[in-house]
């Protein structure tokens, strides 16, 4: 598998979900081994952010990244998309705080991305391996992860409300079943989860637009999927799994999964020193419960 980035520039606008503030995107393509990387362009000296787990601002409700104030909101599903069909390396330049939610899901950013074409680079795209069983889980969520040649995931969704209930899913995440199955996928809000939110000053641009709005008896809109609840959660997963630079390659079991729980068991996998995916050849910790893979028999 070769590392890939877009053909052209791509444009997008919008409003973020949680401060319901416009915001303007500026996808440029990128060169080899330079990552997906974020730069506030209405805020004059801002460095790059690149879009790894150790630049994680925070992972409450949405996943943030940068240092205060230079930070950028809701990231994930334009990662998920940008990580779903297999792109490595673009430069996001965004006037605004927070990638503008569209219409909730990843699948616009998925059709921006291969509207604008998507060009194959020389270099392979070095892959990460999980070599052994890991996990993390509190209270009564749990992620965990054990060795496998593809990313597959196995998601269960657990919300005490009578329309949703308990949802699994199990996908192995190729191009083709992201764009299909997950891209598509809205984010939810619970109606009385909505109020405490606003309060927070979360949620602000939610509408009915842009999100599913889950009421006592009935939904906001009509649905995409029968079960899409447990289909954005999986689509919020990828796009946090994408910050941790490379394709993962492992079958994720994950029980009632969040931001912060998929940023606890990122931050395990990273936890060995050595993980370096710019330099995959380097890697040589044994203890590591990972391993880079360059240029292989998936490629
Ligand atoms: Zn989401």
């Amino acid at each position: 598998m070769r590392q890939r980035t877009i053909a052209k520039n791509i444009e997008i606008q919008g409003k973020g979900l949680h401060t319901g503030k416009g915001s303007s995107l500026l996808l440029k393509p990128s060169p080899e081994n330079s990552g997906v990387v974020f730069l506030r362009t209405d805020q004059p000296g801002s460095v790059p952010i690149p879009a790894r787990i150790d630049w994680l601002d925070k992972a409450e409700r949405c996943t943030a990244i940068g240092k205060f104030p230079n930070v950028v909101m809701t990231v994930e599903h334009l990662m998920a998309a940008l990580y779903g069909i297999g792109i490595s390396n673009v430069c996001v330049e965004i006037k605004g705080d927070e990638v503008p939610a569209l219409d909730g899901s990843a699948a616009p950013f998925v059709k921006f991305l291969e509207d604008a074409g998507i060009i194959e680079q020389d270099e392979p795209e070095a892959e990460l391996f999980v070599d052994k069983p890991v996990w993390c889980g509190r209270k009564d969520s749990l992620i965990f992860a054990v060795p496998a040649r593809e990313l597959r995931i196995t998601y269960v969704a657990k919300f005490n409300h009578p329309l949703v209930g308990t949802q699994m899913l199990e996908l192995a995440i190729t191009p083709e079943s992201f764009k299909k199955e997950i891209a598509p996928s809205r984010t939810f809000g619970f109606w009385e989860e909505v109020q405490g939110l606003w309060n927070r000053n979360l949620a602000l641009g939610g509408d009915l637009e842009n999100a599913i709005l889950i009421m006592e008896n009935s939904y906001s809109t009509p649905l995409r999927f029968e079960d899409e609840v447990v289909r954005h959660k999986m689509l919020d997963m990828v796009g946090d799994i994408a910050l941790l630079g490379s394709p993962l390659r492992a079958h994720i079991i994950a029980v009632k999964g969040s931001h912060s729980l998929n940023m606890e068991f990122l931050k395990i996998l990273q936890s060995k020193e050595g993980a370096d995916a710019e330099h995959p050849g380097d890697f040589k910790n044994s203890s590591s419960p990972v391993s880079f893979y360059s240029g292989g028999q998936n490629s």
